[in-house]
């Protein structure tokens, strides 16, 4: 591992603009590092699928003891906005922006860390299987990438994603399920001043169905929330459309089958007493999964954890990663902790600490791998 090289290619990634849909710079730079490092790239055409102008690479290396089972490790290339003029602040210690942009260490510590894990192994032999190196684009408006992922570019058994914001040594191995809602309610329009009566508010029926709801934290394994709400033209007029967006969560299908019938319950009953409709539309976001502690791609995250001199820790998750995709698929995946912290805000900062950790263990993972995936 080489922590220069390592903290440049961070830098040259971070100055790299990637809003979800137009990855194509930063997969043509990630590309030549892979070239150099002597592995062969596949793309898909999984943009199409979203509307976006990229498609996920895999990154294979040749020379892979092909007798032992074939690693993935997955990171995204998308960040959220705002990232254009990106300027960062770095002290020696920490790695942050000027406060006007996110930073984007969510994912580009974890591209990162697979593009310093290529130049080790291209550069150091010890056993290990092959490695697929699988860059997504779009994760973060709905794990769009890997839902439109051409599988057959990977043939690996199991996948490590780097991209949790947790602490290097924390290892993911469950995350929830996740249902967005979106209700249209329609009322009756009039003029507010001169007929009231002949109109019907959405946005009565709306904040009647919401505050007769469940939402917030449900129990321990569920959670619920209305997260936008859009309705009304005027002040003078009784407002006929109003829509409504949430979603729910939950560790277990069920519960969250039931919260979903609940949400769509208050809407359906609030529209019929006060005479007007309502349309609801659901659709799944991601699907939960949990690792068994003794599965050996946990097994194997811990004990190359330790081996770097990190206590390993094994945690739940809320949110959704492509570890939800690939499990869904018959993958087994964990998510690890690259460290960073605040993603998806302007105070989002990483210590070069933490990097540099990151990339050691990923070395390490398949330094070890022959012992526990064999
Ligand atoms: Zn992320």
């Amino acid at each position: 591992m080489n922590r220069q090289r390592l903290l440049r290619t961070f830098m040259d990634l971070l100055k790299i603009e990637s809003p979800s849909g137009r990855e194509g710079r930063i997969s043509r730079y990630i590309a030549s590092i892979l070239r150099d490092c002597g592995f062969s790239i596949r793309k898909d055409k999984a943009g199409e699928g979203f509307g976006g102008k990229c498609g996920n690479m895999v990154g294979t290396q040749r020379g892979g003891d092909t007798s032992l089972p074939t690693l993935i490790f997955v990171s995204h290339v998308d960040t959220v906005v705002p990232n254009k003029g990106l300027e960062i602040v770095f002290d020696g210690k920490t790695i942050k922006t000027d406060g006007m942009t996110i930073l984007g260490a969510d994912d580009k510590a974890g591209v990162a860390v697979m593009c310093e894990l290529a130049r080790v192994l291209s550069q150091r032999w010890f056993r290990h299987g092959p490695v697929e190196l699988l860059f997504s684009v779009a994760e973060e408006p709905g794990l769009l990438g890997l839902k439109n992922l051409d599988f057959s570019m990977l043939s690996g058994e199991s996948a490590l994603v780097l991209d949790s914001h947790t602490r290097v040594g924390s290892i993911v191995t469950s995350a929830p399920s996740a249902v967005a809602i979106t209700a249209t309610v329609r009322g009756k329009a009039a003029h507010a001043g001169i007929e009231p009566e002949k109109g019907v508010s959405s946005i009565v029926i709306a904040s009647a169905a919401i505050a007769s709801m469940r939402i917030g934290r449900i129990d321990e394994e569920s959670t619920a929330n209305i997260g936008v709400i859009k309705g009304g033209k005027a002040t003078n007029i009784v407002p006929q459309e109003t829509v409504v967006k949430g979603e729910a969560r939950s560790f277990s299908e069920k519960k969250l089958q039931r919260q979903i019938a609940h949400m769509k319950e208050q809407f359906t009953k609030h529209a019929k007493s006060r005479g007007g409709k309502v349309k609801i539309e659901t659709s799944r976001e991601f699907t939960t999964f949990a690792i068994e502690r003794q599965d050996p791609i946990v097994r194997l995250a811990a004990a190359a954890a330790r081996g770097i001199g990190r206590r390993p820790s094994l945690l739940k998750s809320c949110g959704g990663s492509d570890a939800n995709v690939l499990n869904q698929k018959g993958i087994p995946s964990v998510i690890l902790g690259m460290g960073y912290k605040n993603p998806h805000t302007e105070r989002e900062f990483i210590r070069v600490a933490s990097l540099y950790a990151a990339a050691e263990w990923a070395v390490e993972i398949v330094r070890q791998s022959p012992r526990f995936l064999a």
